[in-house]
């Protein structure tokens, strides 16, 4: 019966077997470095990790290579010219999902499909596509229902739904006429 080394993962400090730690690409068996230091565990969630940190650049840079495709212009040119600036659409685009569409306020955690949730609508399509004088951060949903909507429409019925909202609902004539009835009894 061989022996089960054990070894210690030097970043969560537990004890594994061996073979929970990956060898190391030059083999030295007589080394006691012949594996990595970290444990499997600890390497993959460095890696989930590292992959939920690229998630947000590589949606800006999608989201940016779309757009400049869809109005004809080159990426450089949406940049430098119509200030869609990797940096700044990044620190907005992080703010919008923390705290909520920028059209219905639905905060996009609660929505249940990450960043696929979050899209970018040229408010006024007839105009250029300025960012951010021309450009919010909505959810899918809104980006859908909105379509081509002329602006003004589309804020008065953004208008008309807050009120849905924020306003009770006015009882109907007949349940009217039977509270009447009730308080003549
Ligand atoms: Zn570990
Ligand atoms: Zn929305």
């Amino acid at each position: 019966m061989t022996a089960v080394a054990f070894k210690r993962c030097s970043q969560c400090g537990r004890e594994f077997d061996e073979a929970f730690f990956r060898r190391n690409l030059v083999l030295d068996a007589s080394s006691t470095r012949h594996r990595h230091p970290i444990c499997i565990g600890c390497e993959q969630s460095a890696r989930d990790e590292q992959k939920r940190k690229d998630r947000w650049p590589a949606k800006i840079r999608d989201v940016t290579r779309r757009h400049a495709a869809k109005h004809g212009l080159s990426v450089q040119i949406l940049t430098d010219d119509y200030g869609w600036v990797f940096d700044r659409m990044l620190h907005e685009a992080q703010h919008v999902y923390a705290n909520g569409c920028q059209y219905c306020g639905e905060p996009f955690a609660a929505m249940g499909h990450g960043l696929t949730d979050l899209t970018l609508d040229i408010f006024d399509p007839v105009l250029p596509p300025y960012y951010p004088a021309n450009i919010r951060w909505v959810c899918a949903t809104c980006n859908r229902e909105k379509s081509r909507t002329p602006p003004n429409q589309w804020a008065a019925k953004l208008a008309c739904w807050a009120k849905w909202e924020h306003q009770p609902a006015k009882p109907h004539w007949s349940d009217i006429v039977q509270q009447q009835k009730l308080n003549l009894i």
